[in-house]
Formats: structure tokens, sequence, C-alpha cells
């Protein structure tokens, strides 16, 4: 299956627009704390917090340290409103 020129410039502008709204591994970590905090106290999740949540569904590596930071924020929680 070949593509012509004009299906190759389309794909290959999709990928770079695509880049362009995601955030890298170390940006999307930044955020991390930030949104678990959002998510457990039921905040909508806007802005930039929307690339993390883009981010964190794409990247495996980065949803797991999403789900211990927001287990340690939890902890922590609780254990201050016990
Ligand atoms: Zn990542």
């Amino acid at each position: 299956m070949a593509l012509d020129a004009q299906q190759v410039e389309c794909l290959l502008k999709m990928i770079q627009d695509t880049r362009d709204l995601e955030l890298s591994c170390p940006e999307c970590a930044a955020q991390l704390d930030c949104y678990a905090q959002r998510i457990l106290d039921g905040e909508p999740i806007d802005g930039l917090l929307q690339m993390v949540e883009q981010h964190l569904n794409a990247c495996a590596g980065c949803n797991d340290e999403f789900h211990l930071i927001l287990e340690t924020i939890r902890a922590i929680g609780e254990s201050s409103e016990a």
C-alpha cells in the first residue's frame, strides 16, 4: 500500500502537530504532583494538566509513577486526618 505525496505530507504534519502538543516524560513528571492532587480533590483537569492526562494515557512508565504518587498523597492525607 503506497501513499501518495500528499498523504505522506499530511501524515508528517499530524505527527509533528502531535509532538508539539505532547509533553515529554520529564515535563509530565514535573506536573504529576499537581495532577494527582487535583484528582484526589475532585477538581477539574484543565490546561497543562489535560496534556498530563494525555501523556499518562500514552505512557506506561509515567502512568506507573502517577499511581505511586497518588497512593503516596492518599496515604499522607489519611494519616493526617486520623
Ligand atoms: Zn512518559
